[in-house]
């Protein structure tokens, strides 16, 4: 067991493992808070844009593309070399021996999906995980060469076990003591961990993903099996912003948010942590700190059980999703048939497809639903039968998107909704659907999708939350 003072669980994105030099970085900021009192994990996202690449590798040789997923795996090993190279790996070294058989393992497993033209979520997964595991190794060196001992093992090896949903797997409850067993020796012995985030396996050895983005929460499963003290996500922001800073100039840093509020921002598209990256944090308390890599003094976003509410801000960030559709589903004698509705919710369910709005016309004579656009083919499928017994009709509603305000002020405080309302209206922007959560956590709304951008900085702006207006 671990019986140190400090843990710290420290989780490096994509952007920061992105080459040699982002790596050496990320090190030192690990090298910062790791001493005789302090002790760190580490666990690390695939380089920058590697995990698509691995997608198309994958789907490259289910159409029996063998040689383009062949020059995409040349391009990896080149720039993974490069990275080992720059970071001090002679050519004949241990960590270049170990990319290269991870290199030909994954070349292997692709040339079994080319041979049975057939991508399994299974074979998907175990193909697109070699990126952390390719990544992995490189934190490894940079520690090393800032006088560390690290120690690197695949989210299996750490102890993460899953069930069996490739590409979002969820983790067994059995993870937990694992990862004391498999880390807690490795920190008594004074080792730094370093774990291929975003990957799991079953119980029986097969390779899971945890979802894309799914590194935020590998790090805090660790964390919490571990009872750190805090887990730290370094970023390319400053923290979590009050909308996604590629949107909208003006988002500002957020100095506190709540479980609950990073929870509603992620699932209404706020990429910048994944949306269950602080459910195992929760029980114990354990805040999340998310951080800006090149600004490591800034405080960033504390992440933590209390909402922390201003009165003067009750909504502290808007978010978006895009590629959403609206299925509007319609039938003769839907009026007050529970057995309709009952039936289509578990259709959805056991499709496991994820509601984003749901709206009833209160007379029941149809029932709305805001689905992501990729999920629009299995919606309609599975909604394709007689709902208790009738027939359906089913019309659907392309390239929409829904916005989030999100913000545990909102409870309880009047005119939120008629600001927002009027914000959109003031645009002249349609709203197709509105909901607002029991939690009262957020309001979304669905909207025409070429709107949304516009739709976004006009909500931001009229919230107050432009940078310029907060300080002034
Ligand atoms: P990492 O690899 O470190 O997990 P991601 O690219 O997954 O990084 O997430 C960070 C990105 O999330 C940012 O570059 C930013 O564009 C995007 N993002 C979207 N919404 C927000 C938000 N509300 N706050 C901060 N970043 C956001
Ligand atoms: N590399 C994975 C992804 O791109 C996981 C992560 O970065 O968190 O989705
Ligand atoms: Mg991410």
């Amino acid at each position: 067991m671990v019986d140190t003072p400090t843990l710290l669980v420290m989780k490096f994105g994509g952007t920061n493992m992105q080459g040699a030099a982002a790596i050496r970085h990320s090190a030192s900021l690990v090298a910062r808070s790791l001493n005789a009192e302090v002790r760190v994990v580490v666990v690390v996202s695939a380089m920058s844009g590697v995990t698509n690449l691995l997608l198309g590798v994958a789907e490259a040789g289910e159409k029996g593309d063998i040689a383009g997923a062949n020059d995409m795996i040349a391009a990896l090993r080149t720039r993974h070399f490069t990275a080992a190279q720059e970071l001090g790996a002679a050519p004949d070294s241990a960590t270049v021996r170990e990319l290269r058989e991870l290199l030909e393992t994954l070349r292997q497993a692709v040339y079994g999906v080319y041979l049975l033209r057939e991508l399994t979520a299974r074979s998907r997964d175990l193909i697109v995980a070699f990126g952390e595991r390719l990544s992995a190794p490189l934190m490894s060196l940079a520690l090393e060469a800032s006088g560390h001992r690290p120690h690197h093992l695949t989210g299996g090896q750490a102890g993460i076990v899953t069930d069996a949903h490739f590409g979002s797997a969820r983790p067994l409850s059995s993870t937990a003591g694992r990862i004391r067993d498999r880390l807690g020796g490795l920190l008594d012995a004074g080792l730094t961990p370093v774990i291929a985030g975003f990957m799991g396996e079953t119980e029986k050895g097969a390779t899971t993903t945890l979802g894309r983005g799914g590194t935020d929460y590998s790090a805090t499963i660790v964390g919490a099996a571990l009872h750190a003290s805090e887990v730290w996500a370094w970023k390319d922001v400053d923290g979590v912003m009050s909308a996604d800073p590629r949107a909208v100039q003006g988002a500002q840093n957020i100095a506190q948010l709540s479980y609950g509020e990073v929870m509603e921002l992620a699932y209404f598209g706020a990429k910048v942590l994944h949306p269950l990256a602080v459910t195992p944090l929760q029980d114990a308390g354990i805040p999340l700190r998310v951080k800006s890599a090149a600004d490591p003094d800034f405080p960033g976003t504390l992440v933590t059980a209390s909402p922390d509410t201003d009165s003067a801000h009750p909504v502290k960030a808007v978010t978006a999703i895009r590629g959403v559709s609206i299925i509007n589903v319609s039938g003769a004698g839907f009026l007050g048939v529970p057995d309709v509705v009952a039936d289509l919710f578990a259709a959805l369910a056991r499709e496991n497809i994820t509601l984003l709005m749901v709206s009833q016309s209160s007379s029941m004579s149809n029932v709305s639903l805001a689905i992501l656009s990729s999920d629009e083919e299995r919606t309609l499928e599975a909604l394709g039968r007689p709902m208790g017994g009738r027939p359906m009709q089913l019309d659907v509603q392309r390239e929409v998107a829904v916005l989030a305000i999100v913000g545990a002020g909102m409870r309880g405080t009047k005119g939120v909704s008629a600001k927002l309302f009027g914000a959109l209206a003031g645009d002249d922007i349609n709203i197709l659907m509105i909901s607002q959560g029991s939690s009262e956590l957020n309001i979304s709304v669905a909207i025409e999708g070429r709107d949304v951008d516009g739709a976004t900085r006009t909500v931001h702006t009229a919230f107050g939350l432009d940078a310029a207006v907060v300080a002034s």
